[in-house]
């Protein structure tokens, strides 16, 4: 049971927008791919997912429950929250008080009181709709997480909370994580591998694990790790920004990234190649 996508292409029309994409993701592991606006992040979760067909290579999907949570709610209007959350059941034909029961305890482990549960999506702000979301994913028990940016919109608070939801979520069923941020720390935080990815077309410029067990990463070490991928030549190229003076210029080269020597905790997968991949298989 795991992810394998080889040599993974798209093209909207006559636009590249993703080229050579390989990757694997293993039972339990949670990786993140990070990368500018417009580098193809969300297209290759939908390729994922089966909501688009790829122009070229292959997808072997092993997990057998995925669930997706969008970059926005996507609750439905004429619902209210608890049969937004049961939504997914109904679809496997569970008895409406069953999937009641499970989707007013998930929605409670995520921070819904039973009122906010008899309220439609209108009646929510940004970030219950968003516990709404979640737990329309949790509920279903995946084996795989396919999160687009779930957090970009809420408060650091309401962030920290739900994190470690997530976390636990994670931990308590060894589920797996595919998740799109634009936001190093928080891949830093709850990610086991990083797939930095470029733009024009989209691929991935640089592989980088975190050796470190997700629960045992304090904010002391989740801000120094930040801060050193930071400075890596493919974080850089990625997001286009000129080569850091702490990696000695190199941009897109093997030069001295702090994070291929100074952090204990993180080690990168091998050369960095713009427009070709890190590592054979991310
Ligand atoms: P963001 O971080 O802003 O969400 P992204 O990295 O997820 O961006 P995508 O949404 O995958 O990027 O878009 C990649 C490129 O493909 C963009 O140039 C976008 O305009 C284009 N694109 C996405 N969907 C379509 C579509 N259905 N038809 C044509 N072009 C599309």
């Amino acid at each position: 049971m795991s992810l394998r996508v080889q040599g993974l292409g798209h093209r909207f029309g006559l636009t590249e927008v993703l080229s050579g994409i390989d990757l694997v993701l293993a039972p339990g592991e949670a990786v993140s791919l990070v990368g500018p606006s417009g580098c193809g992040k969300t297209t290759l979760l939908h390729l994922i997912a089966g909501l688009e067909q790829a122009s070229e290579g292959r997808i072997d999907n092993g997990f057998g429950n995925p669930a997706h949570v969008f970059q926005q709610p996507r609750l439905l209007p004429w619902k209210i929250a608890r049969d937004n959350i049961a939504l997914g059941l109904k679809a496997r034909g569970m008895a409406r008080a069953e999937r009641d029961a499970r989707a007013d305890a998930i929605g409670r482990r995520l921070g819904l009181s039973p009122d906010d549960l008899d309220k439609f999506p209108h009646q929510l702000s940004g970030g219950m709709q968003s516990r709404v979301a979640l737990a329309r994913a949790f509920v279903l028990e995946p084996d795989l997480l396919l999160l687009d940016e779930p957090f970009s919109a809420l408060d650091i608070g309401l962030k920290a909370e739900l994190y470690a939801l997530l976390l636990k979520e994670l931990a308590d069923r060894g589920a797996s994580l595919l998740m799109i941020t634009h936001d190093l720390m928080e891949a830093v935080r709850l990610t086991d591998r990083i797939l930095m990815m470029a733009p024009e077309p989209g691929r991935v410029v640089g592989a980088f694990r975190l050796e470190r067990p997700r629960k045992q990463r304090d904010e002391d070490w989740i801000y120094r790790t930040t801060a050193a991928f930071m400075d890596a030549p493919a974080v850089r190229q990625g997001f286009g920004l000129p080569p850091s003076p702490a990696s000695g210029g190199s941009a897109g080269g093997e030069g001295n990234s702090v994070v291929e020597s100074g952090v204990e905790s993180v080690s990168r997968c091998g050369p960095l190649k713009p427009k070709a991949h890190a590592c054979g298989k991310h």
